[in-house]
């Protein structure tokens, strides 16, 4: 499964296996879904665990680890917005709590699927280790907790500054803040082992199958492939980045590309340099965060700091590297861990995400009708996937669950203009936010994450 133009280590840990044959002919379903990442797949397992009679059928434009899904950090973790203070300053205490509570049984349900079903996905239920290496930082996770505190929320201990460089020694650090809802997997382990669970339960998932017209007609819909017609009772659109080629939900999302390296394994010397016995997750607190994780092989996989909108929002696996991010990633990594002395580093890729206008995801389904979706999860979805599947499997079988009342469930969001205006949005965000970044480096409070650009666009939604 090497793609075009990446390195990325999920995929050499794949057992190479030739991707699945594509769709052909008239075929028929209860459920047609397109798109097979975490989106896909987690709808077709609940919505196959609650009626196993149902009849699905996915079908993916290339394969099932080649999205988001198959390439991501491995973080399932709770986040929601920028952070949960900011979510809770947006949404309010109610929905934001309620939302965080879904996220959070998700991340406890992907450990539980994973062991019942036999998914080796290297998971390790560990937290999610938040860092701040600036005062500004420090203030954001300290206003974190004191609003987990505020909501009733579990699971959030603040760390000072010698407990947090116990956990994970870096001269920079200054106080952490350990949330246990986080668990770090292989992500392409896991949206695999979950084909494989859903084949085995008869669904049947086409890749090598790009979906050219879904429409609603005649009390049904229809999926159009080069080489087959679905027709179905219902859809779900699970193509996140891709959301906005589909015209019902032009406007409504835009791809953005995120990128990450590898170090090579590191040995026991300097694992012991930097501690980090915990293995947790690991985020700090800029608007662009750094995160990093360990990997089951002792590697550090460490990425974010930028996020790259094109003109346009062109995705493709050309942009899969890129250069100056790379070298920039690298760079931050050494300065973060100056003890680790000479690190190389073996593998660079990146991928692309959803963003929406207020940085939480849609869920719904188009005009009240037959065709439901979910994506923009603005780069973290690992658990709000499952989330969403869940959810979708309760819009399509007509449920009304707690799920169906999450706050961003069937919300209006503003859409983005057309270009020019959404790439000038999009580099004045990007530059607003770094400037942010570099206010709080600089030693001062960064404050909210609400520069100019973003309360415009709350105004807006
Ligand atoms: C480098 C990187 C690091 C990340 N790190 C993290 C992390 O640590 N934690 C976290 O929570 N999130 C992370 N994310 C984000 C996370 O991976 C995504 O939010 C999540 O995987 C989205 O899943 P999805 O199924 O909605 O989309 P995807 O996994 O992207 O799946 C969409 C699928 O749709 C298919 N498709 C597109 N168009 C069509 C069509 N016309 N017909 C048929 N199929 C089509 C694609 O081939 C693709 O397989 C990261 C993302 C990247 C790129």
């Amino acid at each position: 499964m090497a793609h075009l133009g990446s390195s990325i280590l999920w995929h050499e840990t794949l057992e190479t296996a030739a991707p699945g044959a594509p769709a052909t002919g008239a075929l028929t379903a209860d459920v047609v879904i397109v798109g097979a990442g975490f989106t896909g797949l987690w709808s077709a397992y609940h919505l196959t665990t609650t009626d196993p009679t149902l009849d699905v059928v996915v079908l993916d434009a290339h394969d099932v680890a080649f999205g988001a899904s198959g390439r991501n950090g491995g973080f399932a973790m709770t986040l929601l917005d920028f952070d949960l203070h900011r979510f809770v300053g947006n949404w309010g205490d109610e929905a934001a709590a309620h939302a965080h509570r879904a996220v959070a049984r998700s991340v406890r349900e992907i450990g539980r699927t994973v062991r019942e079903e036999g998914i080796d996905a290297e998971l390790e239920a560990t937290g999610l280790l938040r860092v701040a290496a600036s005062e500004g930082q420090l203030a954001r996770i300290q206003r974190v907790r004191a609003t987990a505190d505020r909501l009733g929320l579990d699971g959030f201990r603040l760390l000072d500054r010698d407990r947090t460089r116990a956990a994970l020694d870096s001269p920079h650090y200054l106080g952490g803040l350990q949330e246990d809802a986080c668990a770090i997997v292989n992500p392409a382990k896991l949206v695999v082992g979950l084909a494989r669970v859903l084949r085995a339960r008869g669904v049947r998932i086409f890749e090598g199958s790009p979906v050219l017209d879904l429409t609603e007609s005649d009390g049904g819909v229809t999926a159009v492939t080069p080489q087959a017609t679905v027709r179905a009772e219902t859809a779900v659109l699970a193509t996140n980045a891709w959301a906005h080629r589909f015209p019902a939900a032009r406007g409504w999302s835009v791809p953005l590309y995120t990128y990450v390296v590898v170090t090579e394994p590191l040995s026991d010397a300097q694992w012991e340099r930097i501690g980090w016995q915990g293995r947790q997750g690991v985020e700090d607190a800029r608007n662009l965060v750094h995160y990093f994780r360990p990997t089951a092989d002792g590697r550090i996989l460490w990425g974010g700091t930028h996020a790259v909108y094109r003109y346009g929002g062109p995705i493709s696996p050309r942009r899969d590297r890129h250069e100056p991010i790379r070298r920039r990633l690298e760079r931050e990594f050494l300065a973060t861990f100056p003890q680790l002395g000479r690190v190389r580093f073996t593998h660079h890729w990146g991928g692309p995400i959803s963003m929406t206008s207020r940085f939480v995801p849609r869920i719904g389904r188009f005009d009240g009708g037959r065709i439901h979706y979910a994506f923009g999860y603005s780069g973290h979805g690992v658990a709000p996937a499952h989330t969403a599947g869940r959810i979708l499997r309760d819009l399509i079988l007509g449920r009304d669950t707690d799920d169906t009342h999450v706050c961003f469930v069937e919300h209006a969001q503003a859409p983005f203009p057309p270009e020019p205006l959404t790439w000038i949005g999009a580099e004045l965000t990007l530059r607003l936010l770094q400037r942010q970044d570099r206010r709080m480096d600089a030693g001062h409070d960064g404050g909210e994450i609400d520069p100019l650009i973003l309360r415009v666009l709350d105004r807006f939604a």
